[in-house]
Order: C-alpha cells, then structure tokens, then sequence
C-alpha cells in the first residue's frame, strides 16, 4: 500500500510530538510494507513568520493532494495581537472551510489505569467508550446574518437538509460499526432548527433500520454525560452543541494530552490532538505525545482501512501505561516519570512486541 501524508506541526509542541508521531507510523509502515511519502509544510504562527500568512496556498495545495493530513496545533503568545484574520487560528479554520471537513469525531474512551485521574468517580467510569460527531462547517458559527452594533448582536442557527443528511448518515454509519445506538442531540423543544434537525436525522434514519436511535436535548445531554456517561454509543449533534459536549466528554477521561480527534469531509481527512500548542512545554521535550499518537491509530483505521494497525496502537497505549510510563502531566506517584521521547520509545517498544506475540500466535487484538 502507499499513501502520502500532509505533516503540519505548527507552534509550540507541535513539532516535538509530530517527530514522535512519525517514528510511530515509520516503525508500523514499516511492518506493514506500506510506502509512505511525507510533506512538511508550515501553519499557524510558523506559517505566518515565513510567509506571512497563517495558511498559505502551498499548504493548502499540498493538503489537497495528500491522502491524510497530521497536524499539531497553532499559536502563541508572539502572534496574539496580530488581528483574528490573521492569527494562527485562522490558519486551522480556513484548512478545515477549504477543505469541507464537515465532519469532527472524538473518541472519548478512559483508560483504566487513569479511572482515578479523572473528576468523575471510578463507578461512574467503568466501561466509557464513545464517541461525539460534531458537525464541524455549519449552524450558528456559520450561519448568516451575523454582527453586532450599540444595541444588539446576533447570529443565525441554520441547517440546510443536505449539511444535516451527510453528518447523519456518517453518524449511523459509524453505530453500525460500533454497538448500534445512535443519541441525537439538539434543543428541539426551543428551536426550529433543532426541529428542523430532528426531522431530516429521523428520515434518514430510515435508511438504517438496524441502529437504535433516540433524540436528546442539549441540558440533558450535558448532564448525562456527566451522571452515566457509559450510556452512550454515538452522540450525533450540531456544531456548537458538539463544541460543548465534546469538552465535557474530554474532561471527563482525565488529562488534554490523551485525547485524538479526526475531521472528516467527502474527500479529506484531517487528524489532530485535541490540545493546543501548550507554549509552556515547548522546547524541553516533556509533552504527551498520546493523543498525537492516538489520532494516528484513526488515521489508520479510516484513511487507510487497516483496522489492525490502529488497534495495535490503541492497544500500545494501554500496555505502555500500564507499565506506568508517565509524562508530567498525567504523572502520578510511584509511576515512572518520562519524557516525550521515552514515552514514544517506549510505545514502540510495546508496538513491537504486539507484532511480534502475533507473528507467534500469542497475542490476538
Ligand atoms: P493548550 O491545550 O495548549 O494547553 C492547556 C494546558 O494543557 C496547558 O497546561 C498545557 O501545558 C497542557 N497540555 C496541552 N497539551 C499537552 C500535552 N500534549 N502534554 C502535556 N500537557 C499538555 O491550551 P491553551 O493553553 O489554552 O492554548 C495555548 C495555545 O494553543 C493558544 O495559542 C491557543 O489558541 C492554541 N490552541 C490551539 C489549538 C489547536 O491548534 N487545535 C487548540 C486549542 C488551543
């Protein structure tokens, strides 16, 4: 198999845990005798110091051809008063418009060995494993006419039917891939739009008898998610509403630098952690590289249809954490404190060793 991979590392951290991510997809690309090309262009902050612009058309000519792209995260203090058109968070929104990633998922799984890391009890815990779609390129943050003057500011909630169709059916085609429950959420009971969205997402669910839907407001979405959030499967929802419950759902596994997401539109793919540029750490090689790495096991899945290659890496961070290598921020007492690199040598090494059990029959995913 072959594949070519847009790099973008941007700002702060982002170079440090995009070197890691890469040993991680060489050493499996190796295995699988993929043949990869790599193509590192710049975003964000870096972007803007050396072109001046926080996405240039190279880039964005070289995501367009590529089959998946990895990135880091943008920003930093040196580009904060730059104007907003201009920051490195421009740079992300506008390859994520021009590219019409429609589509976020976030995988919101607690490892148990972090069942105490997190604020919620370990009770509540014990079998958490969904994951969110955020529509990603429509409704309120989108939605024209938008402003403000003296005496009131606005914006406009709207869904075209064919924006609500294409997230719901990835939605229920992902159910059906996983435990077949589908949670729609929205505020149907206040807004014509979520009415509107409750509508198209019950035809379309026509075409997916098998799964099991049901509809959620927003407030008790919010608080499900809180009291029992193993009840959940799939959560479908809009852009805004899906901005929030998927900040609630990552808060609830325990630390920012473990968790992956993916954009999805017709024709790309875009992997990232969900963190930013954490400027504190950057240089000193202390940052978690886990929830880079674990955006590479979706990439794997859904870019390059190897299933086995992903649960390989999920299966990695498990062991590795299991053995107690810790980076400083999920570090607890009596766990073998890390750096970036040893925590990707040490995945390797787990990596490895999967393979290799499996080459002899022991180990199986
Ligand atoms: P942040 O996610 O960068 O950092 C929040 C906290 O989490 C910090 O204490 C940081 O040290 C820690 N952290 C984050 N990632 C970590 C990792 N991999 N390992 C260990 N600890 C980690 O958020 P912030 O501080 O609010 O923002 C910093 C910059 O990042 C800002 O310029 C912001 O605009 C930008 N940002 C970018 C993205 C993105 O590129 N997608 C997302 C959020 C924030």
């Amino acid at each position: 198999m072959t594949g070519k991979i847009a790099l973008l590392p941007g700002d702060g951290i982002g170079p440090e845990i995009m070197a890691a991510t890469v040993d991680v997809i060489n050493h499996l690309a190796n295995r699988y005798n993929m043949t990869l090309t790599f193509v590192e262009k710049p975003i964000g902050g870096a972007s803007i110091d050396q072109t001046g612009e926080p996405l240039s058309d190279d880039t964005l000519q070289e995501c367009y051809q590529s089959d998946a792209i990895l990135l880091g995260a943008v920003g930093g203090e040196q580009w904060d008063n730059l104007d907003h058109l201009n920051k490195p968070e421009a740079g992300l929104l506008k390859l994520r418009k021009s590219l019409d990633l429609f589509a976020n998922i976030r995988p919101i799984k607690v490892y148990e060995t972090f069942l105490t890391a997190s604020p919620l009890k370990a009770e509540i815990l014990n079998e958490v494993d969904f994951v969110i779609l955020r529509e990603l390129t429509g409704g309120i943050y989108f939605g024209e006419p938008r402003g403000y003057d003296q005496s009131r500011g606005w914006n406009t909630m709207t869904y075209s039917r064919s924006e609500v169709e294409r997230i719901a059916r990835l939605a229920f085609k992902k159910a059906q891939q996983r435990n077949g429950h589908l949670t729609s959420v929205d505020k149907a009971n206040v807004l014509e739009c979520s009415q509107f969205w409750r509508s198209v997402i019950g035809t379309v669910h026509e075409e997916f008898k098998d799964v099991e839907l049901r509809n959620m407001y927003v407030d008790n979405a919010a608080m499900q998610i809180v009291r029992d959030p193993a009840q959940f499967d799939v959560i479908v929802t809009s852009n805004m509403f899906g901005d929030i419950l998927s900040d609630i759902g990552g808060t609830i596994t325990g630390s920012l630098g473990m968790l992956p997401s993916a954009s999805f539109g017709k024709k790309h793919a875009l992997y990232e952690p969900v963190h930013g540029s954490a400027p504190d750490l950057a240089g000193q090689n202390i940052a978690n590289p886990i929830a880079m790495i674990a955006s590479v096991a979706l990439m794997f899945a859904h870019t390059f249809q190897m299933t086995q290659a992903a649960q390989i890496i999920e299966e990695a961070i498990k062991l590795t954490l299991s053995k107690g290598f810790r980076t400083q921020d999920i570090y607890q007492k009596g766990a073998k404190l890390v750096s970036t690199t040893e925590m990707t040598a040490a995945l390797i090494s787990q990596i490895e060793h999967i393979l290799n059990e499996q080459a002899i029959g022991v180990f199986t995913l």
